[in-house]
């Protein structure tokens, strides 16, 4: 379904011939993404292209063609970086808008710890600039080649500085948002004039509607511009590079230390766990499946098999916690060392000693791993393919239940191995664990075995009460909420009013979220 003349002409007149397309030869390359075949028969390809590509370059254009839409009735998604299935269209007559034109760090706010970004800025760049004035961002895993907009905004927000930064979702401040009828709306402070310091008020706070844990992946318009929390970086406005491409390492300040401690099974890591947390030391607590290093540390799979081979025993046993310190003072980085010790003693733990090779040199990659995660596409690198499950904003008991139960749960299936994957969020006691695992996206054997096992996860949690877990592809889709919705407090229900209020037409492509009743 090719758009009407009329509408093209219209999109056209906004942003200018050379900021739109529908060459196949273009909208096609939208539709080669990851995560496809969780949804998909296809191993890349989404099955639909977007009618048309469309590149605003502010919020004015993005109003307008929102309008536009309204109008002739076409549909609409947002795209940011990119890097998840639910950026692709989800049916026939949705048009793309690509952000890449809205690229700006609006503000880094020093004193009061926020930056106000646009779309297209990508963690790493927000980061640099961040750590220059002692700030941090909240990285996720997937990398520091993601928008911190859609990160804070529409999608998910896990990774490894949230034990000292938070998840992405109570990161988000005030927030810039075109509405599918074209309306521009500011929310929290920003839209009282008084700044971008807070998501809330004035009145009930809009962030819950807006993202939720989850996110809306585009089902309710347009985010233009949003402030994400900042936290503390002490660590030098220059970090010094250790190690060359792909693996590069970041030198360790005195202040700064890495820990990896092993425990013998999941309940006694789940104690240190706890108890790490109530001192609410680290700028990192977090449980990296062991072997992983080998792929942030190799620049091929032959190299990766190889150091994976070398490892000591020590480094892959899987009951493992990494803790990253970076003190304020050495007075507070002494303490938190003493609390590790403390802690992995008590609770029958054992410190693997890093001062000696081959762990010696790894350090490094660890600790730009723990800052800036730009290692997670190499997930793709060795399987072709990643998806993951569980992972429930939930207690450290239940994340470790949900590891026991994963690991027994694939064993059923030709899909390998299931690592899990997470950690606490603000110091606090909830923590989420998923478990990943890679499988050949070209083999339709393990693409149908990825979906079964995916959707015996789902039951699995239900019958388990493992809380709400995560879905790759699409935090939530029609199919998932009819599995899901009626466990956890007929949500969809929710959802779809809050939908149907927010976009009456129903012009957000709300495919991988909820479609009206
Ligand atoms: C290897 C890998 C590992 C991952 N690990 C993690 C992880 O550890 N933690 C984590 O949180 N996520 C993870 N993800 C999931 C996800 O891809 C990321 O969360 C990421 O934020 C996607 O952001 P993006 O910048 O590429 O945005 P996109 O893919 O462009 O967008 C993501 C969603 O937000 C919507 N969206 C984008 N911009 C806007 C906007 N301006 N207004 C309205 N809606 C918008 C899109 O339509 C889409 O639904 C992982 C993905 C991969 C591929």
């Amino acid at each position: 379904m090719a758009l009407s003349r009329d509408a093209y002409r219209a999109l056209e007149a906004i942003v200018g011939p050379e900021n739109i397309s529908e060459d196949p030869a273009i909208t096609l390359g939208y539709s080669y993404m990851n995560f496809v075949p969780l949804l998909y028969e296809s191993p890349r390809l989404a099955p639909f292209l977007p009618e048309a590509v469309v590149l605003p370059g502010s919020t004015k254009e993005v109003s307008d063609i929102m309008k536009v839409c309204g109008r002739h009735k076409v549909r609409f998604k947002a795209f940011s970086l990119g890097w998840n299935v639910a950026a692709t269209v989800g049916g026939e007559g949705v048009i793309l808008l690509d952000l890449r034109r809205m690229d700006r760090i609006i503000d880094i706010d020093e004193k009061n710890m926020y930056a106000v970004v646009e779309p297209w800025v990508r963690m790493a760049e927000l980061e640099v600039e961040a750590e220059k004035l002692g700030l941090a961002v909240q990285v996720i895993g997937a990398g520091a080649g993601c928008s911190v907009l859609a990160s804070s905004t529409s999608g998910w927000g896990y990774g490894t500085k949230g034990t000292s930064i938070g998840h992405n979702c109570r990161n988000l401040l005030g927030v810039e948002w075109v509405l599918p009828t074209g309306e521009i709306v500011r929310t929290g402070s920003v839209g009282t004039g008084a700044g971008w310091f807070t998501g809330d008020g004035p009145g009930p706070s809009l962030r819950g509607v807006i993202r939720g844990w989850s996110g809306a992946l585009s089902g309710h318009g347009v985010f233009t511009k949003c402030a994400t929390k900042l936290g503390h970086w002490p660590g030098p406005a220059y970090p010094e590079r250790t190690h060359e491409l792909p693996s590069i390492g970041m030198s360790l300040p005195q202040n700064f230390k890495l820990y990896i401690a092993n425990w013998p099974d999941w309940d006694t890591l789940a104690d240190a766990f706890y108890k790490l947390n109530e001192c609410e030391i680290g700028m990192s607590v977090w449980a990296t499946p062991p072997a992983t290093i080998a792929l942030f540390a190799s620049g091929t799979n032959n190299e990766a098999l190889q150091l994976m081979t070398s490892l000591p025993p020590e480094i892959t046993n899987p009951f493992q916690l990494q803790i990253f310190l970076a003190g304020s003072s050495m007075g507070q980085f002494k303490y938190e060392e003493r609390v590790v010790r403390d802690v992995v003693a008590e609770t029958g733990g054992q410190l693997v000693p890093l001062d000696e090779e081959p762990l010696k040199s790894l350090v490094p990659i660890y600790l730009m791993y723990f800052v800036l995660t730009p290692t997670m596409t190499r997930a793709f690198r060795i399987g072709g393919e990643f998806s993951t499950t569980f992972g429930a904003a939930e207690s450290w008991d239940i994340s470790i239940k949900s590891a026991k139960l994963g690991t027994e749960l694939i064993s059923k299936w030709p899909l390998g191995q299931v690592a899990f994957w997470g950690g606490g969020y603000q110091r606090n006691q909830f923590a989420h664990f998923e478990g990943a695992f890679m499988y050949d996206h070209t083999d339709p054997e393990q693409r149908k075995a990825t979906r079964g096992f995916s959707d015996e996860v789902l039951n699995a949690v239900i019958d388990n009460k493992l809380g709400f877990p995560i879905i790759s592809a699409g935090a939530v889709s029609e199919e998932v909420n009819k599995t899901l919705s009626s466990t956890y407090s007929n949500y969809a229900l929710w959802l779809k009013k809050i939908k149907k209020t927010i976009d009456p037409e129903n012009l957000a492509d709300g495919t991988f979220y909820v479609e009206p009743e």
